[in-house]
Parts: structure tokens; C-alpha cells; sequence
């Protein structure tokens, strides 16, 4: 029998652990050939997700945890799930069924079919604001043309199937700034996308506010190209080459009428906006430094403090 290990962030998610335990039990109930396991992955919770996860796992063979020693984030959490899961294919989830498990027989069925990664692409119910779907969007349009990776739109939910071999693989990256929706995309294998429509949050709050995005978006683009930093050198080519440009014509001016342009606001003006400029490329490049630092550090992703299996 193929074993399914379905991989559960959860970050104060003690209000929804049990009705996700309960709603995969009963998709599984009708998927007689396989088995499965459910490693929740505690990311240093602040409410009673810990206690309710260790009772559910005395009751239920099949419910597995893994507590952080503190909040490590959501990918840290997805990737310590999957580095720990045994079966032939891993799931992952987020712990509060905005990710309706009623998809997880598709998703098996097309990595029957031979696919190796099974993603979801998100579409948006009208509930979600339309801020977040449009910072969503923009997000992976950005995202798509910055970076190496081909993101479909949309295709940002950590909702997916991955084969025991592709996990194997991912397994033995050294990451620090991990961004898994990436990695997979970039890691190429037999891949394929279900379209669903994301649920709205059954208890809790969702633990994504606007810096977390920003930040979030930073990673995302930042971990995969080196264009922002290609993009910083064609400015300075730009705007060097204006100033020539625009030096000639001042000079030819001066000569035809004998007069210097004056001008003390356009002058500042341009001081201060060329300040800002070379301000934003030394952060891209500090961006970038930053990175080297902490990879060169080489400290796990996640740290582990009690685990049940
Ligand atoms: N999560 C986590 N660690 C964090 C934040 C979130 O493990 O620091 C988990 C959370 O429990 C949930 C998933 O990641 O299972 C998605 O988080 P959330 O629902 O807050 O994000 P949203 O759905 O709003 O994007
Ligand atoms: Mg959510």
C-alpha cells in the first residue's frame, strides 16, 4: 500500500488542528488504497496548539508532530514536515483548510498519472479583499519577470504534491532563504497544476500582515535572480548617459545665449532624487550581502525540540 504523508504548518492554529485531522480522515476514508500520515509541524505556537496536538496524536496512530523550539516561519515549518515525512508522495497543507483537502484525491490521481509535482493554483473567492488579490497578483508578476523562475499566477499557495523522490532531492538543500514555491518550480521534474479556490480561514487569524508580504516578496525575488542588481547597473547607464547628453545641451545653450540657467529647485530636486536612487541600489546590494552573510553561516532552517516519531 502507497503511503500519503500530508505536511501541516501550524502556527496558533490550536482552534483548527482538530477539524483538520477530521476532514483528511474522511477523504482518506474513501481513497481505500492508501495510507496516510499527517506530521503537523508546531512553528513555536502561542496558543494551545501544542497540547491539542498531543492529545490528538494519543487518539489518532496516524497524526504525527514536530514542536519548534521557537517561531521559525512558515517555510522553515513546511520544509522540517517534509525533510521528516516517510511516505511515497508528500502533501502540503496549510492547518487552516484555506487549502480544501476534498483536492487531495485529484492530486493523487495526477501523480498516478506519472507527475511528479502536483501544484494548485489558487483563484480567489469574492470574500478575500481585493487589496490582497491585487498584491497577490502584482506580487507574481513581479515576481515572474525578476526572477528566473516561471511562477504562474497565482501559482503561490504551498498546497502541493511532491513525489518521495522530488522531496529527496529538495532534502539536501542548503538554503537559508528557503521560498519553496520557488525551489519546486525552479527544480523542473514532471510537473502539473489543479485550479481551486481558496477557502476562507476557519478559526484563528492569518498570521500575514503587509510587512510580512513585502518581506515575503523580497525573498521571493531575491532567492531566485540577480536582476534587481542588473537592472541598478542600467540605471547608472541611463542616467549617466543623460547627463552627457544633457551637459552638451546646457553648454551649447550658454554659448547661444550667453546666459547660465538658473535654478536652485530643479538642482536640489535632482540632488535628492539621486540620493534616493543610489540609497535604493546600495539596499539591493545590501540585500544581496545580507544573504551571503547568513548562508555562509550555514545554521539550520529550523531547530527541532520534540517530535513524537
Ligand atoms: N504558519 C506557520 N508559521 C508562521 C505563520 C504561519 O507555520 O509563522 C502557518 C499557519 O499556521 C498556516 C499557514 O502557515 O497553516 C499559512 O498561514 P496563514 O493562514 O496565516 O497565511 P495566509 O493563509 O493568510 O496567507
Ligand atoms: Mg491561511
Amino acid at each position: 500500500m502507497k503511503k500519503i504523508s500530508i505536511v501541516i504548518p501550524a502556527y496558533n492554529e490550536g482552534g483548527n488542528v482538530a477539524l483538520v485531522h477530521e476532514k483528511i480522515k474522511e477523504v482518506f476514508s474513501g481513497l481505500k488504497n492508501y495510507d496516510f500520515e499527517i506530521i503537523f509541524v508546531n512553528d513555536g505556537s502561542r496558543d494551545d496548539t501544542q497540547q491539542k496536538l498531543e492529545d490528538l496524536s494519543k487518539q489518532f496512530e496516524e497524526v504525527k508532530f514536530i514542536e519548534f523550539s521557537r517561531n521559525f516561519g512558515h517555510q522553515p515549518a513546511v520544509k522540517a514536515g517534509m525533510d521528516n515525512a516517510h511516505g511515497n508522495a508528500v502533501i502540503s497543507m496549510d492547518g487552516d483548510l484555506q487549502h480544501p483537502p476534498e483536492l487531495i484525491p485529484q492530486m493523487i490521481k495526477k501523480w498516478e498519472e506519472g507527475y511528479d509535482v502536483v501544484f494548485t493554483i489558487r483563484t480567489y473567492p469574492k470574500q478575500i479583499s481585493w487589496f490582497k488579490r491585487k498584491t497577490s497578483d502584482f506580487f507574481y508578476k513581479i515576481l515572474s519577470s525578476l526572477s528566473d523562475v516561471n511562477l504562474t499566477k497565482g501559482g503561490g499557495s504551498d498546497f502541493r504534491l511532491m513525489d518521495a523522490n522530488v522531496v529527496q532531492v529538495m532534502r539536501d538543500f542548503k538554503e537559508d532563504d528557503l521560498f519553496l514555491r520557488g525551489l519546486t518550480s525552479w527544480m523542473g521534474f514532471k510537473q502539473t497544476g489543479i485550479d481551486f479556490v481558496a477557502a476562507e480561514r476557519m478559526a484563528g487569524q492569518s498570521s500575514y500582515n503587509i510587512r510580512k508580504m513585502l518581506t515575503f516578496a523580497f525573498t521571493g525575488i531575491t532567492a531566485f535572480s540577480v536582476k534587481p542588481l542588473y537592472i541598478a547597473a542600467y540605471l547608472g547607464f541611463l542616467f549617466s548617459g543623460l547627463s552627457v547628453l544633457g551637459y552638451v545641451g546646457y553648454v551649447i545653450y550658454a554659448f547661444a545665449v550667453h546666459t547660465e540657467i538658473s535654478g536652485w529647485a530643479s538642482l536640489i530636486m535632482t540632488i535628492v532624487f539621486f540620493g534616493g536612487l543610489q540609497l535604493i541600489i546600495m539596499g539591493i546590494i545590501g540585500i544581496y550581502l545580507g544573504k551571503i552573510f547568513k548562508q555562509v553561516k550555514e545554521r539550520p532552517n529550523y531547530i527541532i525540540k520534540n517530535k513524537n516519531f
